[in-house]
């Protein structure tokens, strides 16, 4: 049976047993492992009847030594003041391992967005971005889209945060329209993150891409784009699901025939792509190079790990492996690439976003995805090599390095007064 505990507990367990093997400063230790500073918001909104509806809202920020903190803001009945921390936390160690300048951060309104129209919807954003505008801005904290938020909410965030402050502020959010700042490529980037990871490791296992068998768990932002681009790539996609159901096709699967995140089940890729309908188990457990779950949390654990017979495991959603499948494996050899590693392409194009709109100049596609390689590339080649090195796994390397950089930052800069 495997044990349960909140997210936040999760998040400090994961950093207590690196921080043990690292044998980080007891001092540092207990810096790090609470938030800086976590704000709770009561968000009133006049609903279309002409009641008044309050909303508990959060905005968090783990860590800001290597800079603003950065982190989406999700709108869910899940939403709780513990899970928003440890999104927090997780964020700090993504940022920090990608290597850009930035701390971690989260938010969060508790409410379902099905009840809203519109009009409540963008009261309700703006609200909750008045109210939590003491403590983000540009230089401060730059939230992002990110469970139930879009690109629309994002510009009401902006445009709220520009009209109290009587600047327009492109900086303060990313994620935002084309329009008004956003960057070219946000849309792929996660995905074409995690096709960057997946030829990067084939490439050290000396695998041929050609030779190379994809399955894909998910088809929608991140595992349609990773689809997409491994078979321009010459992968053979042999796998591919939906919350419908899965296709196999040894022969290989077109995913440009298939219909990104279907709402329906006539448009999921079992129904779509020629080839055998399996179930979401058999799919996991096909034998292929490449095994990248890109849907949910929680997709391989103790039950289903020994099943698994992919050569590299590339997690494009967050949290997909559990401790115990993880720990299976190591064991087995089995190169997992962690989701904070391999799914930051799309906080790293945020962070391309904010450099553009701090700096009211824009680049072009091939100029963000290029930035994209070369940064997910070098990340990728430090973790790997400090995985060989001290025959650890990946994950464990990849929070060495986040923790290290963060806990070095903190020593440097001392702690105030
Ligand atoms: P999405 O909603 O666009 O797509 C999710 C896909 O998973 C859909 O195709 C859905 O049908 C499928 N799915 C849902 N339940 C499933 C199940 N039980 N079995 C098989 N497939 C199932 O979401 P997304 O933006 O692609 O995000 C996917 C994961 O990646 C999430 O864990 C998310 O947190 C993570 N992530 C996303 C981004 C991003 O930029 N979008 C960045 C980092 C991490």
């Amino acid at each position: 049976m495997e044990e349960t505990y909140s997210a936040f507990n999760q998040a400090q367990r994961e950093f207590d047993k690196v921080a043990e093997m690292m044998k980080l400063d007891p001092s540092y230790r207990e810096v790090l492992r609470e938030p800086v500073r976590s704000l709770l918001v009561n968000v009133p909104v006049r609903m279309d009847s002409g009641t008044i509806k309050t909303f508990p809202g959060y905005r968090v920020q783990h860590n800001t030594a290597c800079g603003p903190a950065k982190g989406g803001v999700r709108f869910s009945t899940d939403v709780t003041l513990d899970e928003v921390q440890a999104l927090a936390m997780w964020m700090t160690w993504k940022c920090s391992l990608a290597g850009i300048p930035f701390g971690g951060g989260k938010g969060g309104i508790n409410v379902d967005v099905h009840d809203l129209s519109e009009g409540e919807l963008e009261r309700l954003s703006r609200r909750y971005f008045s109210e939590i505008q003491s403590i983000v801005g540009p230089e401060k904290d730059i939230p992002a889209p990110d469970m139930n938020t879009d690109a629309r909410i994002m510009a009401w965030f902006m445009d709220t945060y520009s009209m109290n402050t009587g600047n327009t502020t492109l900086g303060v959010v990313t994620g935002k329209p084309l329009e008004l700042g956003g960057s070219l490529g946000r849309d792929a980037a996660t995905g074409r993150g995690v096709e960057i990871s997946a030829l990067n490791i084939l490439g050290k296992k000396g695998v041929d891409p050609k030779k190379a068998r994809v399955v894909i768990q998910g088809f929608g932002n991140v595992g349609a784009w990773a689809a997409k681009l491994l078979h321009d790539d010459g992968c053979k996609i042999i796998g591919l699901s939906d919350v419908y159901g899965a296709v196999y096709n040894p022969k290989g699967l077109n995913p440009y025939d298939a219909v990104e995140r279907a709402m329906k089940p006539e448009d999921s890729v079992s129904k779509l792509l020629p080839g055998d309908k399996i179930t979401n188990d058999e799919l996991l457990a096909l034998e292929c190079e490449v095994l990248a779950p890109c849907a949910l949390q929680n997709q391989l654990t103790g039950k289903n790990a020994a099943k698994v017979r992919a050569k590299i495991i590339v997690e494009g959603a967050n949290g997909p492996t559990t401790p115990e499948a993880d720990q299976d494996f190591f064991e087995r050899r089995i190169t997992v690439a962690p989701d904070f590693l391999a799914n930051a392409g799309g906080v790293i194009v945020s962070y391309f976003e904010w450099v553009q709109g701090l700096a009211f100049f824009f680049w072009t596609e091939r100029e963000v995805n290029n930035k994209l390689a070369t940064l997910m590339n070098q990340n990728i080649d430090k973790v790997y090599a400090l995985a060989e090195e001290k025959n650890i796994s990946m994950r464990d390397a990849a929070y060495v390095f986040a923790i290290k950089r963060v806990a070095d930052a903190v020593r440097l800069r001392g702690i105030y007064p």
